[in-house]
């Protein structure tokens, strides 16, 4: 495996918006690989179980339903310390505090409406991963 792996979520705002490949596209030149890709309709029971670190936070009703609300697409990234990486191409959370070039300042809408998630540790990478793609899926 060159590097090591990120889990990805493309989320509504940037599939109803048909930004799929403009966004792959700077994940591309941020110099990670796109090695497992899938468009999905999550449930409410996978958006329940994937941000359940978030149960008790304010938003996290709202947060799921947005997450359902259309498409994602599940992608497993790969390169040189893919977390930190992909968190450096995303932005911050917030799309008004994200730097120039990233993912959330090029396309976000909102810190709600953020059009991509990334995760935060290589533990919780392997976790996510795991809930979307089993080992074949992933081709590097
Ligand atoms: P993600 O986990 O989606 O990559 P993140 O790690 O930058 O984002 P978290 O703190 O893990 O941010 O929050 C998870 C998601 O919950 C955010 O991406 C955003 O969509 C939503 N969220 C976070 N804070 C708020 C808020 N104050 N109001 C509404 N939604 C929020
Ligand atoms: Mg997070």
């Amino acid at each position: 495996m060159a590097g090591t792996r990120t889990f990805s979520i493309l989320k509504p705002d940037a599939t109803q918006r048909n930004l799929t490949g403009a966004i792959n596209k700077v994940i591309e030149e941020g110099g990670l690989r796109i090695v497992a890709q899938r468009r999905i309709q999550m449930t409410q029971g996978q958006a329940e179980r994937f941000y359940g670190v978030h149960a008790e936070r304010p938003f996290f009703g709202e947060l799921v339903e947005f997450m359902t609300s259309g498409p994602v697409v599940v992608q497993v990234l790969e390169g040189e310390n893919a977390v930190a990486r992909y968190r450096d191409i995303m932005g911050a959370t917030n799309p008004a505090e994200a730097a120039e070039g990233t993912i959330r300042q090029l396309f976000a809408q909102s810190i709600g409406e953020n059009s991509a998630h990334g995760s935060d540790s290589d533990e919780n990478a392997a976790l996510e991963i795991a809930q979307f793609f089993s080992e074949a899926d992933i081709v590097g």
